[in-house]
């Protein structure tokens, strides 16, 4: 009898059951995602619901996939009675309760008896078949979740709580910056889990950064890989630029000049690979940069959407994430970040665009140069 116990893992999608049209795309993206981890033929997708073979390693894949809502590991059997006694029975043996309920779910509703006569009926099982074992049904040890469909039972006892969201990678992509922070990596992850697929750009100052700011962007970008099976990372020095806006008269407009910098770049890089989007880790009025003169004055230089998924965050909900998804760890690792080396005493917390732009005018090579890196950028590909 053993060895025909089939054993699986159920997927629950959710809210993806309930976006009507788009609903096949974001299944078949779910699909997709699944397959970065999972065999082709270990997978079965239905209307309302996946299976996939049960292995530890598939268990362990569906941390990383977004658009699950919960899943359950299941023993899978026809849909008589005697067959299901049998795995209720078998799990029975080999857990350690001692009330129980039983949660029966009919799907097939031709099917002979009743959601609460099956109820009744595994009730009175359990209790006829196993001594000093109580239905409890407010609070039991144990839960036999029984659900009878077309063909096949499927009997488990836990839920186990999925990533909510939508697949990535449904809704498009967004061109990241990406830094060595705690908070730019949240921001990324937070997009991926809404569907976007993330691309990565990252400016570096050597020799002011060394190979610890890349290792810790390398491996950020890794972990939030495994979150979309693929990534690349845009790697830009831009020690040159950095150094030409030091010498802008009005010291305090330095990083509001390098963020403009950025964007342009940005949005240069956005357009060639037709990336719809840009976003960041910014925080509305954590630092300088972050004002809302500064975000107005900033975003200026760029006509596509700058998307801030922790605009409203306060910095324990952030780091709260961070930890959850454990580039907490990567984050605080002491390395050269480009801005803290640039900026500052005392930076301007309120810039104009009219003192911005006549700033630039000032620095007659900015945009000559802009152009020039990027014939000079480092492609990085990741894959899980
Ligand atoms: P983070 O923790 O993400 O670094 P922060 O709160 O420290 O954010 P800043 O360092 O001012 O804020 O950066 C604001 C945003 O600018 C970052 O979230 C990130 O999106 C972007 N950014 C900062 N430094 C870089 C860099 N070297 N390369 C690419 N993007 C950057
Ligand atoms: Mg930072």
């Amino acid at each position: 009898m053993e060895s025909q116990v089939e054993k699986e893992i159920l997927i629950r999608y959710g809210e993806l059951t309930l976006k009507g049209e788009n609903k096949k795309d974001f299944i078949k993206q779910l699909r997709k995602n699944l397959e970065f981890y999972i065999k082709k033929d270990e997978i079965k997708m239905e209307y309302d619901r996946a299976f996939c073979k049960y292995s530890p390693s598939n268990l362990e894949a569906l941390k990383y996939i977004f658009g699950i809502s919960s899943y359950s590991v299941v023993y899978k059997t026809s849909i008589n009675l005697e067959d299901i006694e049998i795995l209720i029975k078998k799990i029975a043996n080999e857990s350690n309760f001692s009330s129980f309920a039983i949660n029966a779910r009919r799907h097939n509703k031709n099917y002979h008896m009743t959601s609460s006569q099956l109820n009744m009926h595994f009730g009175h099982y359990i209790l006829s078949n196993f001594a000093n074992k109580k239905v409890d049904l407010s609070n039991p040890d144990l839960i036999f979740y029984i659900e009878i469909r077309d063909k096949f039972s499927y009997i488990f006892t836990s839920y186990i709580e999925g990533l909510g969201g939508l697949p990535t990678s449904c809704s498009g992509r967004s061109l990241h910056l990406i830094s060595g922070g705690i908070d730019s990596p949240v921001a990324a992850n937070l997009l991926q889990k809404r569907g976007l697929h993330i691309t990565f750009l990252n400016f570096i100052t050597p020799p002011h950064t060394d190979k610890k700011t890349t290792d810790k962007i390398n491996d950020i970008v890794s972990l939030l890989t495994k979150y979309q099976g693929e990534a690349t990372l845009f790697q830009i020095n831009y020690t040159k630029i950095m150094n030409y806006i030091g010498l802008v008269s009005n010291q305090k407009y330095k990083i509001c000049l390098m963020r403009r910098s950025f964007y342009r770049i940005a949005q240069k890089i956005a357009q060639k690979y037709n990336i719809k989007a840009i976003s960041n880790g910014e925080n509305l009025a954590q630092v300088a940069s972050q004002t809302l003169e500064s975000i107005y004055t900033i975003q200026e230089v760029c006509s596509l959407p700058i998307l801030r998924p922790l605009l409203s965050f306060d910095k324990n909900e952030t780091i709260a994430i961070a930890k959850k998804i454990k580039t907490m760890d990567i984050s605080i690792i002491k390395a050269c970040e480009t801005c803290e080396l640039f900026a500052p005493k005392f930076p301007v917390t309120k810039p104009n665009r009219e003192t911005a732009r006549e700033l630039e005018n000032e620095l007659s090579d900015l945009i000559k140069l802009e152009n020039e890196i990027l014939n000079e950028i480092e492609i990085i590909k990741f894959k899980i």
